[in-house]
């Protein structure tokens, strides 16, 4: 069986530390050492289910950049290295959100050469993937997203073992309008396929295929019983103390 996956994305949001009142002006913006501190604290101090992996924080919880570059080292300003990562006890690089291929202009070759050199680095990679509004209603979901996944299997190969396919409808993502249970299951399923043809029956079988975009307490039960999510990628209730309540969902 896959083991239950879940992520949390803190982006650069606004977070509000338990003492004080959401909207407030003292907000932090997330990554500070303050804010970190309380994230941390509430999950080292949460019940947490023992099927879930744990290993920095307390064992099994591990950190994740939001980004890494391509290349091993050189002039590059402003971009972080694989090996630097590492350095600093990070063991997963988060790639390819939608974010970044948005308001960045990622490429998906871009986003498969970083997801490469994380791989060839010793780096977990947790690969986002997902489509735009228009494309759904153009009834282009699948191919959108395969043909995302294509650009990186061309560069990784067929060793998908650290690798994390996170699906993230961009019109689901901070929109408080989650995927149904089976429009996620649907596009779930799909990449399973697509892993079966396209790489090999055993990537298909071990892959952890996780959703991101709106979950949160209350919707993640029902999404947790579709045979292919395998866990998720939450944003905004990442940063609140229910977040233990989804990593907790499968339990
Ligand atoms: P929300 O959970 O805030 O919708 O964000 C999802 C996301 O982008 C996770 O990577």
């Amino acid at each position: 069986a896959r083991q239950f996956f879940v992520g949390g994305n803190f982006k650069m949001s606004v977070f509000y530390p338990s003492t004080l009142k959401k909207g407030s002006k003292e907000a932090l913006v997330n990554g500070t050492i303050q804010s970190i501190k309380e994230i941390i604290e509430n999950l080292n101090n949460a019940k947490i289910d023992e099927n879930v992996a744990r290993e920095h924080l307390r064992s099994g919880i591990e950190v994740a950049a939001q980004n890494v570059f391509n290349k091993p080292n050189g002039a590059f300003t402003g971009e972080i290295s694989v090996s630097q990562l590492k350095d600093s006890g990070i063991t997963w690089a988060l790639l390819g959100h939608s974010e970044r291929r948005t308001i960045l202009s990622e490429s998906d070759d871009f986003v498969a050469s970083k997801a490469k050199a994380a791989l060839d680095g010793g780096l977990g990679v947790i690969l986002c993937c997902g489509e735009s509004l228009e494309q759904r209603e153009a009834g282009k979901t699948i191919e959108v997203v395969t043909s995302q996944l294509k650009a990186v299997a061309d560069a990784i190969g067929k060793d998908w073992s650290k690798v994390v396919i996170a699906y993230e409808p961009i019109w689901a993502i901070g929109t408080g309008k989650v995927a149904s249970t089976e429009q996620a299951q649907e596009v779930h399923k799909a990449i399973r396929e697509w892993l079966k043809k396209e790489v090999s029956e055993e990537a298909a079988e071990k892959t952890r295929i996780i959703y991101g975009g709106s979950v949160n307490e209350k919707n993640c039960g029902e999404l947790t019983k579709q045979e292919d999510i395998d866990g998720f990628l939450v944003g905004g209730a990442s940063l609140k103390p229910a977040f233990v309540d989804i990593i907790n969902a499968k339990s």
